[in-house]
Order: structure tokens, then C-alpha cells, then sequence
């Protein structure tokens, strides 16, 4: 129990570190962590940067000129630790689960990015490919390497018949992320996973025409969900349904 909530506040606390590359208006740095309130520049002091918690206390407002604070921080620090608790409930710790975890916290990052301006800082997108890369070394298999040219090729293809209309270069990184980590058959139900939550999503929205089908959408909020739900339900998929 102790381990579960130390891996939640672990969490939350790098989802705080990231928060400052994906809502930061200055351009992102990757050493500098929010310090400051954007909206009235006074320095923010250490009780105010506890995740979650400081958004409680100061009621979603700056302590000082009392601006809204964006929902988004909690909310980007709540998801990285209750995704951390959950990854690891049905897994002992080792350096495949701490790159596992690592890699999920970028996706949840690059998500939230994604939805807000439609693109993701090249710092966040090298950073997984790095980890999925490293990962791919460590556990070195050919369905690994199976993996990363599936998830890159399937969106790379598709980016080069539509000039880059249909899908984004972030995609074909996150995919081949996932590629060396999944392997061949697993990123396959990964990326068709996350264009049947895709559709769920859009549909409603297509029907109530609050969007059309020029409207550009964020994928990788997708990709993550799914990537979330295969490896939380590992077991189930590949033990009980003996796929792979
Ligand atoms: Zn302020």
C-alpha cells in the first residue's frame, strides 16, 4: 500500500515537472520548472508547487493576483500518478517497468499538449523515442524491431500519401515508441485500439456537427489511452485471450 501511494506521489510530481514543458507560454526549457505565476509573474513559493495539493489549497487561484489556475495542471499531475499506481499493480518493480512508466508519463504529457495547441515540443517527442529505443536495446528481440517499423511505417505511410494532412510526424514517433516496446502483434491492437476510441469520440461530435471532417484532431490522446488500457490489461490479452 505504502509503494502504491509512493508511486502516486512520484507520479503526480513528474507530471508537475512536465506540466511546465506543455503550459509554459515562454518556450520550454527542459531544466526549468514552473516558478513563477504566468499570469502576474510573482515568484511562486514552495508550498504552492506541491502537486494537486497546491491547486486544493489555493482554490485553483494564484495566492497573489488571483487568476484562474488551469484545470489542466491537477488534472495532468492526477492522471500521471493514478496511471503510475495502476501500471504497476499486476508487476514487480524492475528497470522495464521504471522505462515503462517513464514512457507513459511523456505520452500523458505530449497528449495534453497535443489537445491544447495541436503539436508537441521536439523535446518531448525525441525523449520517448529515446526510451522506447533504449527499452528495444535492453530487451533486444527481432518482434521488438517488428514493433518500431510497424508503429513508425503504418503513420509514416500514411503522412507521405497525405502530405502530412491525415496524421503528424509525433504520431509516427509515438507509434514506433510503442512498437519497441509491444513488439509486432501488441502494437498492432494498440494502434487499432486507438482508432475505434478515436471513432467513439468523434462520432457524437461528427453527428452534432461540432466538428467536421476537416477538423483537425488530436491522436495522440488515443494512442496513450490505448497504450494504457493493452498494458494494463497484459495479462488478460495475451494469458486468457492468448494473443501473440
Ligand atoms: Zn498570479
Amino acid at each position: 500500500m505504502l509503494n502504491y501511494l509512493y508511486l502516486f506521489f512520484v507520479g503526480t510530481f513528474i507530471g508537475s515537472y512536465f506540466s511546465s514543458l506543455v503550459f509554459s507560454n515562454k518556450k520550454p526549457i527542459i531544466s526549468k520548472r514552473r516558478s513563477s505565476c504566468q499570469s502576474c509573474n510573482n515568484k511562486l513559493q514552495s508550498w504552492m508547487l506541491i502537486p494537486v495539493f497546491s491547486y486544493l489549497a489555493l482554490s485553483g487561484k494564484c495566492h497573489y493576483c488571483k487568476e484562474d489556475i488551469s484545470m489542466a495542471y491537477p488534472l495532468l499531475e492526477l492522471i500521471t500518478g493514478s496511471s503510475f499506481v495502476l501500471l504497476s499493480l499486476n508487476y514487480t518493480y524492475d528497470l522495464n517497468q521504471i522505462f515503462i512508466l517513464s514512457i507513459m508519463a511523456l505520452f500523458i504529457a505530449s497528449s495534453f499538449s497535443d489537445q491544447k495547441n495541436l503539436e508537441i515540443s521536439d523535446t518531448l517527442i525525441y525523449s520517448t523515442l529515446t526510451f522506447g529505443l533504449i527499452y528495444m536495446l535492453l530487451n533486444f528481440n527481432i518482434d521488438l524491431i517488428y514493433g518500431f517499423l510497424t508503429g513508425g511505417l503504418f503513420f509514416e505511410i500514411q503522412r507521405y500519401i497525405s502530405k502530412g494532412k491525415w496524421v503528424g510526424q509525433a504520431d509516427a514517433y509515438f507509434a514506433a515508441t510503442i512498437g519497441c516496446i509491444m513488439g509486432f502483434k501488441l502494437t498492432l491492437l494498440t494502434i487499432f485500439l486507438s482508432y475505434w476510441l478515436a471513432t467513439i469520440f468523434v462520432t457524437p461530435k461528427l453527428l452534432s456537427r461540432s466538428i467536421n471532417m476537416k477538423s483537425k484532431l488530436p491522436f495522440i490522446p488515443f494512442l496513450t489511452l490505448s497504450f494504457f488500457l493493452v498494458n494494463f490489461f497484459y495479462d488478460i490479452i495475451v494469458i486468457n485471450l492468448n494473443y501473440i
